[in-house]
């Protein structure tokens, strides 16, 4: 399909035409790519990363979720609205059901986009957004809350490799637990090892230690394997530090290193660990502040 016809589409079948103008929804057209898929294919599946979106551009897909059909997609629908979420894996499969045509919109288009055009970019993003919330909102009720407990892992760049090779050597134990990691680590780790994260947040330096900071804070983390690089500066090294400082307020297990980080899986699958450790930090803290609230302090 030549690129002049995904604009085409978008203008006479999607929902752009409402949001945007002819001339926004060109160039935003300009950095989908289109792909064949043939009958009964799956055009995306869940578990996998959520790393695109995608037009349908001809043909018509069934949504499955655990083998079960929940909707249909026809000519200028869009899906994998998880791209721009916190959610890191795929929560359905898009199936072909007839031979089809999709146009792709990756993580790494939207980069280049964000750098040519910024505006028209973030325009894209929050209509995305918005129109991914009020799915999820659908499929999850309003009171959806994350209670999962995950396992964090993050490596500088020097470290990378290493956090690699200990995923693969300690998959079966990692694998047990729901997990988040910094955006590169993430997807560095997908291509090494497989491995699918459950939650995703920013590149490190661009904010995601402080986002693993936010689940520390929320009861969302039993663990952080964060291989750090000992020989090297780093622009976000307050960051780092914050992070190092509310495991230690939330007595959460952390390690720099593979030493310790296998340390941690071996408590981490020690059942009830954590339950038998009391957190005097907190218990301190808490009385100290309910005195301030009494005008007691
Ligand atoms: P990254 O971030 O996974 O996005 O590289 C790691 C860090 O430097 O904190």
């Amino acid at each position: 399909m030549n690129p002049s016809l995904v604009y085409e589409v978008l203008i006479a079948n999607s929902e752009l035409k409402e949001y945007f103008t002819g001339e926004e929804i060109q160039v935003f057209s300009d950095y989908l790519t289109c792909q064949k898929v043939e009958i009964d294919s799956p055009v995306m599946e869940e578990g996998e990363p959520a790393d695109c979106l995608m037009y349908m551009l001809s043909g018509k897909a069934r949504v499955l979720v655990e083998g079960i059909q929940i909707g249909e997609i026809e000519v200028g629908d869009f899906f994998g609205e998880s791209m721009f979420s916190h959610e890191g894996a795929r929560s359905a499969t898009v199936q072909a059901v007839d031979s089809s045509v999709v146009a792709v919109f990756t993580l790494e288009d939207y980069a280049k986009f964000i750098r040519s055009a910024s505006g028209f970019a973030l325009k894209f993003r929050n209509y995305f957004n918005a129109i991914g919330s009020k799915r999820r909102e659908q499929k999850q009720g309003l009171l959806f809350k994350d209670d999962r407990k995950y396992l964090a892992l993050i490596a500088h760049n020097e470290m990378k490799s290493s956090l690699a090779e200990f995923v693969k050597q300690h998959s079966d134990v990692i694998g047990r637990f729901p997990l988040v990691a910094t955006g590169t680590t993430g997807m560095m780790l997908y291509k090494e090892t497989g491995l699918v994260l459950g939650r995703k947040v920013a590149s490190g330096p661009l904010g995601g230690d402080q986002a693993i900071g936010t689940l520390v804070s929320t009861d969302n983390v039993c663990g952080i394997i964060f291989f750090r690089d000992p020989l090297s500066a780093h622009p976000h090294h307050a960051d780092i530090e914050a992070l190092g400082r509310l495991c230690d307020v939330y007595q959460i297990p952390f390690a720099t290193n593979p030493g310790t980080a296998e340390a941690i899986l071996t408590y981490l699958i020690k059942e009830g660990a954590r339950n038998n450790i009391r957190n005097q930090v907190l218990e301190k803290y808490r009385n100290q502040q309910q005195k301030v609230l009494k005008g007691d302090a």
